[in-house]
């Protein structure tokens, strides 16, 4: 039942973008960093779950954790465009620290086979002290580490002697899982996926919409991209499917797992706690 996952108001999935209006760009990048530098403090994030499905069952496998931030005067701001001005104030670190410490917080209490995923920064990534940070969160909150899963992009691999690879590594011996985000939207170098034991690739959604829409080329590269992870025992996640012809294209591609609009939009903890007390014995019976 596809209406399980839909929440009744999208939580906290809609942005007002702020539009600048009285500062020059630079101006206001660095008023708005000044916000997100006190918005830890003054409680001003919160996140939004938008759930992963199974492609053959259909069936709820878990949530993508997505930072939301309300600031009272820019309004909601998409992640797109003040994650990348954390990472350039160096708060990335402190906030992201704060992001998985919530996700397993509010992970512990789904059911037991539902899984939540963190996105993580190439800076958190890089920290001396990650490993520790990532396993201090699950024993903190008791989530079973097979219950965790990070996401990171392609760009951990560009810095130089940044052991982004062992990183990785001690993760994966944690037990926790590992998806590559936004897969062929970047400079997608295969080398580093023998390397690397990724759990699940994310195929990007401008990948899915091409495919749905008949182009060949996007065709072409989730097929490829599915042919090589199943080779090398990773799962496929399609990004983005709003529609029910991307979900059949898909599902037709041989993408493991389905995430987008068409199953839900991220959605607040509450409903996600509210979505399991109510369709608890329907989902899971
Ligand atoms: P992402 O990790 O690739 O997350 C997926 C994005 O696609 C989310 O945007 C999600 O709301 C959106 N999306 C999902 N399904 C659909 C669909 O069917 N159609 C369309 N048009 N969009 C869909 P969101 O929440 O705005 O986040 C944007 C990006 O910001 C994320 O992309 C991720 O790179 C970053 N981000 C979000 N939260 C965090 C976080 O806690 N830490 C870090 N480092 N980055 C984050
Ligand atoms: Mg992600
Ligand atoms: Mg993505
Ligand atoms: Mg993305």
């Amino acid at each position: 039942d596809l209406a399980l996952y839909r929440s009744k108001d999208e939580g906290g999935g809609r942005h007002n973008v702020y539009e600048p209006k009285l500062h020059s760009h630079a101006e206001e990048r660095r008023v708005m960093e000044m916000a997100l530098r006190k918005a830890l403090e003054k409680d001003e994030f919160t996140l939004a779950y938008q759930p992963v499905v199974d492609a053959a069952s259909e069936s709820l496998v878990g949530f993508e954790a997505l930072l939301r931030w309300h600031n009272p005067e820019f309004g909601q701001v998409s992640p797109a465009r003040f994650i990348p001005l954390a990472e350039d104030a160096r708060l990335v670190v402190p906030i992201g620290n704060w992001v998985l410490h919530r996700a397993c917080c509010e992970a512990v209490s789904w059911p037991a086979d539902v899984r939540v995923a963190v996105n993580v920064s190439a800076e958190q990534l890089y920290e001396p002290d990650f490993v520790e940070t990532v396993v201090e969160a699950l024993s903190e909150t008791g989530l079973a580490p097979q219950r965790l899963e990070l996401e990171v992009t392609e760009s951990v691999f560009l810095r130089e002697g940044s052991r982004a690879g062992e990183t990785l590594d001690r993760i994966l011996a944690l037990g926790v899982g590992l998806s590559l985000d936004d897969f062929g939207t970047g400079y997608s170098a295969l080398g580093y996926l023998s390397k690397t034991r990724f759990t699940t690739i994310k195929v990007d959604r401008s990948f899915v919409q091409g495919a749905a829409r008949g182009m060949q080329e996007s065709i072409a590269i989730i097929r490829a991209v599915v042919a090589m992870a199943d080779s090398l025992g990773m799962a496929t996640t399609a990004e983005g499917a709003e529609t029910e012809n991307e979900v059949r294209v898909i599902r037709e591609l041989g993408c493991k797992k389905i995430q987008g609009y068409y199953y839900g939009r991220p959605m607040g903890a509450e409903d996600v706690a509210e979505m399991f007390s109510d369709h608890r014995a329907a989902m899971f019976g």
